[in-house]
């Protein structure tokens, strides 16, 4: 069993409500994280927009809109910085190269649909401001409890969404030359909360033994993970912290890893310096490892 920490009262409650605990989830004895999923409408607008890669849902608007598919929040982050990576990258290893940040907002998705993932994007600037406090939690060795839950499943979607971005668009490349614009139909099933990720798909976590996390602030890294010429998933880095999704089923090794460096679908994330600590607490709605990472944090100025 992962090692959930004990809340204490008086503390933010971790789903980020603004309250403390008490006056929160706490009241109720479970802190929830429900999925963010799309809304559900009485009726199909009935329409495949062509240049929607939504389309198979025949549920679009007419209208087009520029999708950060980076959100927004996190975009702000990569312009600050540069770092925008989104050549492929073989899985597990290897260096990304580097792409132009206004790219990252493409025309792929008709509005209702852009409108339908808009909470994800919220999900992925509670991981960017919370790694932020991480770093002042560490730096300022404050004893506070800081916790933070997300449901893991809206962190798998809100990659996915990434990673549609950067097919539909065709800013996933191979040595310059982009992968076919296509977004298979069972990634749309996931994404817009029709099908799940099964088998050993899904969120993987850097969590090697030992590590480290070394904080880059404001920098933020994609790129597509590929093996025998095949997009299969994607890797974000948030100041340094990795993510992977895995779109297509990996032989864990025995220990639940991806291989020795990631670990899949963990329950907690734990940083630590001496003296202080904070959580990170996946919600996972079935199937995890239910491991926790141990990570030790080297705060930057
Ligand atoms: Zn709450
Ligand atoms: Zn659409």
């Amino acid at each position: 069993m992962a090692d959930v920490p004990t809340l204490k009262p008086g503390i933010p409650c971790p789903c980020w409500s603004g309250r403390k605990i008490e006056d929160c989830c706490g009241r109720f004895g479970d802190v929830r994280h429900p999925q963010h999923l799309p809304p559900s409408r009485p009726s199909r607008t009935g329409i495949a927009n062509r240049r929607c890669y939504a389309k198979v849902l025949c549920d679009c608007s007419a209208r087009l809109s520029t999708e950060h598919y980076i959100s927004r929040c996190v975009l702000e982050r990569i312009e600050d910085s540069g770092g925008v990576f989104a050549s492929g990258l073989a899985w597990a290893d290897g260096e990304a190269k580097k792409v132009s940040a206004a790219s990252m907002g493409s025309r792929v998705l008709c509005s209702q649909h852009n409108t339908d993932l808009s909470e994800l994007d919220d999900v992925a600037h509670r991981l960017v401001v919370y790694l932020d406090e991480v770093n002042d939690v560490m730096k300022e060795s404050r004893q506070d409890q800081h916790v933070l839950g997300v449901n893991g499943h809206d962190v798998e979607r809100w990659l996915l969404k990434a990673l549609c971005g950067l097919v539909a668009s065709k800013n996933a490349r191979h040595e310059g030359v982009p992968y076919p614009p296509v977004v298979p139909e069972a990634w749309v099933r996931i994404l817009f909360g029709h099908h799940v990720f099964h088998g050993t798909r899904g969120l993987y976590v850097q969590g090697r033994i030992g590590s480290h996390q070394r904080i880059q602030s404001h920098r933020v890294q994609l790129a597509p993970l590929t093996s025998a010429g095949q997009v299969r998933g994607i890797m974000v880095s948030l100041s340094g912290f990795e993510l992977k999704l895995a779109t297509t089923d990996v032989s864990p090794t025995s220990s639940g890893a991806l291989d020795e460096h990631t670990i899949w679908r963990p329950r907690v994330i734990r940083f630590h310096s001496d003296v202080a600590e904070s959580w990170l607490c996946l919600h996972w709605d079935e199937g995890c490892s239910d491991k926790s990472i141990n990570m030790r944090w080297n705060p930057t100025e």
